[in-house]
C-alpha cells in the first residue's frame, strides 16, 4: 500500500487463481469524507481493510464505495467490507446498478461456467450480489468528494456500465479494466462487453491528459508517456470490431 499522491492511496490486489482488483482510496484524509474505488475479489475483504488501516486511515472516514464496474474481482468482497462500514454508500453506473438491484448477477460473473465455479469455490449463495445502489452514475458528473474533484466518464466495452474517474489538475486516471500498463486493455468477451464500444471508450480516454494511470490490475504508472492511451487504442483497433 502506498500513497500515490496527496489524497490518492493505492492498495495492490492480492491475486490468487482468480485476480483480485487493486483498491484506491481517494480524498483528503483530513476531510473525513473518503471514497474507496473498487473493493476486490471475494475473500479479500480483510486484507483490504487491514491495508487501509495500515495507511493510517480509519474505516469510519470512508463514506462511499465507488465501483469502476461490477465484475467479481472488483465487487466480490463488498459484503465483507460493508460489515465494517455498513453506512457507506454504494455508487455504481446505472447500467450495472439496475441489474445489481434486481439480483441479476450475469454481469458480475461474466459467464455461466465461471458462476458455477465461483459459487462452489467461495460458497456463494444465489443472491450474493443483490445490492441496493445509493447513487446511480451516468457519466458526465463532476464529483466534489473528500476535498477533491473527480470527473465520471462512462467507458463501456469491457462491461456495460464501466466508468473512469479522472482528476484533471493532477492528471490522474482510474480507468478500471479498460486500459492497463504495457499497452494492455481489458477483455471484451464477457457478458455485457462490446468490442466497438471498448474502442470508442479507449479513444474517449485518449483525449485526456494523463500523467498517472491507476488501473484495476497490474502495475500503476507515474509519468505516463504522452499519447499512451491513443497508442494503445491504435494498436488494438484492428481487433476491436
Ligand atoms: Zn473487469
Ligand atoms: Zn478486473
Amino acid at each position: 500500500m502506498t500513497k500515490v499522491n496527496e489524497g490518492v492511496f493505492f492498495i495492490q490486489g492480492q491475486d490468487e487463481f482468480i485476480p483480485d482488483s487493486h483498491v484506491y482510496v481517494i480524498g483528503d484524509p483530513g476531510s473525513n469524507d473518503l471514497s474507496i474505488v473498487d473493493v476486490g475479489l471475494t475473500g479479500k475483504g480483510n486484507y483490504k481493510i487491514q491495508s487501509i488501516k495500515k495507511l493510517g486511515i480509519e474505516m469510519e472516514a470512508v463514506k462511499r464505495i465507488i465501483m469502476t464496474h461490477t465484475h467479481l474481482d472488483h465487487i466480490g468482497c463488498l459484503s465483507e467490507i460493508r460489515k465494517v462500514i455498513p453506512n457507506a454508500e454504494l455508487w455504481v453506473h446505472r447500467l450495472e446498478a439496475e441489474p445489481l438491484e434486481k439480483g441479476d448477477d450475469r454481469g458480475v460473473y461474466g459467464m455461466n461456467e465461471f458462476k458455477g465455479m465461483c459459487q462452489m469455490q467461495y460458497g456463494l449463495k444465489s443472491d450474493a450480489f443483490k445490492f441496493k445502489v445509493d447513487k446511480k452514475l451516468e457519466g458526465g458528473e463532476s464529483l466534489d468528494i473528500g476535498g477533491m474533484n473527480w470527473e465520471v466518464i462512462h467507458i463501456p466495452g469491457h462491461s456495460m456500465g464501466g466508468i473512469a474517474l479522472y482528476h484533471s489538475s493532477l492528471k490522474i486516471l482510474i480507468p478500471g479494466d479498460v486500459v492497463y500498463a504495457d499497452y494492455a486493455i481489458g477483455r471484451y468477451d464477457l457478458h455485457g462487453a462490446n468490442a466497438d464500444q471498448l474502442k470508442k471508450s479507449l479513444y474517449r480516454l485518449a483525449d485526456l491528459e494523463v500523467d498517472i494511470l491507476l488501473p484495476g490490475h497490474n502495475q500503476i504508472v507515474k509519468g505516463l508517456p504522452p499519447d499512451y492511451v491513443r497508442k494503445t487504442a491504435k494498436m488494438w483497433e484492428p481487433y476491436l470490431v
